[in-house]
């Protein structure tokens, strides 16, 4: 999706882009698929409407005829036996004590007031020395758990989680203003009619974009008038003549295309960890499953699924198909034990937990386990610091640049900013004409 930001941007300025997928299928993360017959999101599902950038985009390539809000964003947490109501947090700092208190979640014991670390600090220790470790391990944990698949301990205070850090040292009093601002100004997500996997396919139509599938890079090397790309499998290399690059990869493959050209920028993105996960869709017939979007688990309960999402509930599209559709997630930085079973067992699993939450489910009309391999980059302490030596160092290479989830935030609106800033950077210094 960074990608093809970057390309749309170019291309809207009159630029001629080819996008070089390496997979034989466009929009990475974003993908639709088919279950028991619906067409549905098998990777990201919803975009963050807080930001312009998912639904400038969504405007652009005329799909707002298809927008929609989520129906519910009620969330619970599976937790102490049974689903809970989420009380309202930021990012899981409780914003309103009694009502946390009412929901038998976490015990809160008196919260310290401390003042802002100096440097970057992990998620957990900020959180556990000034509103203890329950509300870290049943809150913030299964929050970051949904967005990162991470751990706390490793996460960046600064990088993933901002609006905390931004709290001033009352912490409590300082969510529920923040709270009390945010909800005031609409919906928080955003959808399409049909699935947000339809996007990368409307971006890629611009005039201006020529799309090469199975189209692997391999090299990329500065030449007198530009760049000399190696393209598709070793045994066929073609070589591409371009004037500039966005490399808009997942930072492995990012580390190794900028090798020799930005050496410090590769270096520097090949310390940047992976975490894999699935999500297992089930397609129901006749089942009866309770109000809400979903829920999330904490960690420490030991459950094999990490959340779930009830599809149908969510999206008005999902449900008018008269089916129930959940999707759940497993798999999180530092644990693909789980993933290295067959799909058979994932799916059985996944399901067993589903019962155990929702009472009663029968059995699915159909399921699909999709796989994540390396799905989501870990922005673990101190990740800020290296992500703008990667960008010092790339800057100082005219006619390239780099985007996508690996720097400054793994959501779609996030991705398709750093695509556009790195195509306006592109246009800005003149290193390439329309
Ligand atoms: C399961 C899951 C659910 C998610 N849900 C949401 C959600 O609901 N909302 C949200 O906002 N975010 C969600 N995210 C996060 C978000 O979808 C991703 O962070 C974002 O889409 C990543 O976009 P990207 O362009 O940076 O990278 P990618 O989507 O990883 O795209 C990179 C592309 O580069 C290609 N590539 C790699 N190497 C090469 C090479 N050498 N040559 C050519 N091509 C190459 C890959 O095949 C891929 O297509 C989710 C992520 C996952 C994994």
């Amino acid at each position: 999706m960074a990608g093809l930001a970057a390309a749309h941007e170019l291309a809207s300025a009159g630029v001629d882009v080819v996008v070089l997928e390496g997979s034989d299928r466009l929009g990475g993360k974003l993908r639709l698929g088919e279950v028991g017959g619906l067409t549905l999101d098998l990777g990201a599902e919803s975009v963050l409407a807080r930001r312009p950038e998912g639904l400038d985009l969504i405007h652009a390539v005329g799909l707002d005829d298809r927008l929609v809000h989520p129906e519910t964003i009620t969330a619970s947490i599976w937790t102490h036996g049974a689903l809970r109501a989420m009380p309202p947090t930021v990012m899981g700092i409780p914003a309103d004590p009694a009502a946390l208190a009412a929901s038998g979640i976490a015990e809160m014991p008196a919260p310290r007031i401390l003042p802002a670390p100096d440097s970057d600090v992990s998620v957990a220790e900020f959180v556990t020395e000034r509103l203890g470790r329950d509300v870290l391990d049943r809150l913030v944990e299964p929050l970051l758990g949904g967005v990162y698949a991470g751990s706390t301990d490793q996460l960046s205070l600064r990088a993933t989680t901002p609006q905390i850090a931004a709290l001033d040292d009352d912490l409590l009093a300082a969510a529920a203003r923040y709270r009390a601002q945010a909800t005031a100004s609409g919906p928080v997500f955003a959808g399409l009619v049909g699935g947000v996997g339809q996007l990368p396919a409307a971006v890629a139509a611009t005039p201006g974009i020529e799309v090469r599938l199975g189209a692997t890079v391999r090299s990329v090397v500065r030449t007198p008038d530009g760049w000399r790309l190696s393209v598709g499998p070793t045994t066929d290399v073609e070589t591409i003549d371009v004037a500039a690059v966005v490399v808009a990869t997942p930072a492995p493959a990012a580390a190794r295309l900028l090798a020799q050209e930005a050496p410090d920028a590769a270096f520097a993105l090949a310390a940047v960890d992976y975490a894999s996960m699935a999500i297992i869709t089930y397609v129901f017939d006749d089942a009866v499953v309770p109000e809400g979007s979903g829920f999330l688990v904490p960690p420490v309960d030991g459950t094999f699924i990490k959340a779930a999402t009830v599809s149908s509930n969510k999206w008005g599209w999902v449900a008018a198909s008269g089916r129930t559709v959940i999707r759940s997630s497993v798999g999180r930085a530092g644990d693909s034990t789980l993933l290295q079973y067959d799909d058979g067992v994932i799916a059985a699993r996944a399901l067993a937990d589903l019962r155990d939450a929702f009472g009663v489910l029968p059995e699915p009309a159909d399921l699909l386990v999709q796989r994540w391999g390396g799905g989501l980059p870990q922005y673990d302490v101190g990740h800020l610091d290296r992500v703008e030596l990667i960008e010092r160092s790339v800057a100082a290479v005219p006619g390239l640049e780099v985007c996508g989830a690996a720097y400054r935030g793994v959501g779609i609106p996030a991705v398709i900013a750093s695509g556009r800033a790195a195509a306006r950077r592109l246009l800005d210094v003149g290193t390439i004409e329309s």
